[in-house]
């Protein structure tokens, strides 16, 4: 795993996207912990203003369904709270922003962990491709955990001890992500913890500003 070959491989593959398209490809990142609303404020954004969503576990997930070789390991890490090596992840978001025919993307739960983040940008430093900015849907662990528990998608990791589990994750993992493009001045924080379309007015004013 991690091979120069694949890295390589990958590179290449945006970058016929982009040469081919000729267009100038803009990315946000969506972080948050679990049961933030990240999915949910992506749904209101694609809606509003005519972006892609790729949410990464939501990806992970199909790629398990799909039976692909990679699909156990992705499994089990999953039930465990773990993070995908980017290399997984990435190929996944590739694919899907090439089928897409887009050029205006929400990436909703990657990069999770300084891993992640350095193979993404290591990629896409040779392309056109670089994150605008980074929503960052700041919550409580106690509201997180409420709403995880109760919103019913039959998910094999939204269980109390998983999610113990990805909070320990985020918290170690994520969040010095979400610090490291603060220093950058790229973070836009949202209060996470109100109603849907409260968050979703404090997110429409920062898309606004994004398109203008
Ligand atoms: N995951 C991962 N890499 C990613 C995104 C997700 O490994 O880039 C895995 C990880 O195990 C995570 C799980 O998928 O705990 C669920 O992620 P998702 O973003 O769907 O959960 P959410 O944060 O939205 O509750
Ligand atoms: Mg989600």
């Amino acid at each position: 795993m991690g091979s120069v070959t694949d890295t390589a491989n990958m590179g290449s593959v945006t970058d016929t996207t982009n040469t081919e398209s000729g267009k100038k490809v803009t990315v946000i990142f969506v972080l948050g912990g679990p049961g933030s609303g990240k999915g949910t404020q992506c749904t209101n954004i694609v809606q509003n203003f005519g972006y892609t969503h790729l949410s990464a576990g939501d990806l992970l997930r199909a790629e398990i369904k799909s039976g692909s070789e990679n699909g156990t390991m992705i499994q089990n890490m999953i039930k465990e709270g773990k993070i995908v090596p980017a290399e997984v992840t990435i190929k996944l978001l590739q694919k899907a922003i090439q089928e897409s025919g887009n050029e205006k993307f929400l990436i909703d739960g990657f990069p999770r962990n300084e891993e992640n983040r350095a193979s993404f940008e290591s990629i896409v430093r040779l392309l056109r491709i670089v994150p605008e900015i980074v929503l960052f849907f700041d919550c409580s662990e106690e509201e997180m955990e409420k709403r995880l528990l109760n919103r019913n998608q039959g998910r094999e990791d939204d269980n109390i001890e998983t999610i113990r589990k990805r909070f320990k994750v985020y918290m170690e993992s994520s969040l010095p992500v979400i610090q490291y493009y603060g220093n950058l001045g790229k973070v836009r924080r949202i209060d996470a913890a109100k109603p849907i379309d409260v968050v979703f007015e404090e997110v429409k004013a920062i898309f606004e500003k994004v398109d203008a």
